[in-house]
């Protein structure tokens, strides 16, 4: 049995956060708190004039009693690899995951 690189949940197709969590269901507006990460949260690089981040993932704790996220910058090689899946798309998510609890980098 092959045992899964991350304990993330993808939201299925089509749903919002606020489908699966109802904690989230009415959130029209965010308040964004803290300083824009300057690296990679996958692959830890820094982002510069060629490396910018291209796509956020976000977290979303679901034992949440208000609605709080934790969006993650991403570069466009590691959204590339997040986008062709598999096991490529799950070292994006292990390698986020693991940023989150603090971990510090495999790759
Ligand atoms: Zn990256």
């Amino acid at each position: 049995m092959n045992r899964p690189l991350h304990g993330l949940e993808e939201l299925p197709e089509g749903k919002t956060i606020g489908d699966v969590c109802p904690v989230f269901s009415n959130v029209v507006k965010e308040l964004r708190v803290g300083k824009r990460s300057t690296c990679c949260t996958a692959c830890r690089k820094p982002f510069n004039a060629i490396r910018k981040p291209r796509k956020e993932i976000r977290l979303y704790p679901l034992e949440a009693v208000v609605p709080v996220a934790f969006a993650y910058p991403v570069c466009g090689v590691c959204v590339a690899m997040y986008q062709r899946g598999g096991i490529e798309r799950e070292s994006v998510l292990a390698a986020v995951e693991s940023f989150h609890y603090g971990n510090k980098a495999s790759q």
